[in-house]
């Protein structure tokens, strides 16, 4: 039942981060602003080029570390400037984001190639964080449910499990842009979300973890967290400074 599935809240730092910013990971990961709780996951998702760093910096705390992205192909192998879900697990990282829209504007990525990255996230025993949401346009046009439908069908593989999959629901127009659909709307996308997963996937699909992302802040997280069928969120920007990442995590 929903009531049971562990939140998560998730920082994704997209292309940013030099390694002077890692103090904001020791931060995050030794709760400067109270302990990291044992029932809500943490996680961050630094640029690769921190990847293996972060880790290091985080053992023995409760803070994960994931990557960003991966390539479809799970092994080693000649794809220049692409990193594997091997080489994410090499790093200690556990959680990889795949299908973020902005890599399937700017890199054309599809759902079948979504769809791929997890199976390749699977294959190194990573979790996938499946990325899924509605252009503007699709939105305007009334559309963001039959987009969802098929982005989430299509996105996720046939074996997909509680363990091994999260989704995260961001709409596109809400990526950077401060604005967000109203907790209604939230809502509804999120209850079709769990629908359509407990028809296909049955009871595994009840417990498949449901992120929000798309400008939350520390002002808006406490009514978005606090949406049916909403198990947590996936951050952008606000998840850069430890201090709004924490105030997220602490609306809980
Ligand atoms: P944002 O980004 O919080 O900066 O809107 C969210 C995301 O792209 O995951």
């Amino acid at each position: 039942m929903a009531a049971d599935i562990r939140p998560m809240v998730a920082g994704n730092w997209k292309m940013n981060g030099t390694r002077s910013e890692l103090d904001q990971i020791r931060a995050i990961a030794h709760g400067v602003s109270g302990p990291l709780s044992k029932k809500i996951d943490a996680l961050i998702c630094p640029p690769s080029t921190l990847l293996y760093v972060a880790t290091t910096l985080t053992v023995d705390t409760k803070l994960l570390v994931g990557a960003q992205d991966c390539h479809q192909k799970a092994r080693t192998g000649a794809h220049t400037g692409d990193i594997s879900a091997e080489m994410i697990r090499d790093c200690f990282a556990t959680h990889v984001i795949v299908g973020h829209s902005e890599r399937r504007k700017e890199h054309g990525e599809d759902n079948y190639t979504v769809s791929m990255k997890a199976r390749a996230a699977y294959d190194q025993g990573l979790t996938a964080i499946v990325c899924i949401g509605e252009t503007r346009a699709q939105h305007k046009a009334g559309r963001t449910m039959d987009v969802i439908h098929r982005q989430l069908n299509e996105s996720m593989p046939a074996d997909a499990t509680a363990e091994n999959t999260i989704v995260a629901y961001e709409p596109v127009w809400a990526i950077g842009t401060g604005q967000t659909p109203g907790a209604d709307d939230v809502a509804r996308v999120h209850a079709r979300m769990r629908a359509d997963l407990v028809e296909r996937f049955g009871a595994r699909g009840e417990a498949i973890r449901l992120l929000y992302g798309g400008s939350v802040k520390p002002q808006n997280a406490p009514e978005l967290l606090s949406v049916p069928h909403v198990n947590g969120a996936l951050i952008g920007g606000a998840s850069l400074k430890a201090a709004d990442f924490l105030a997220i995590y602490h609306a809980y």
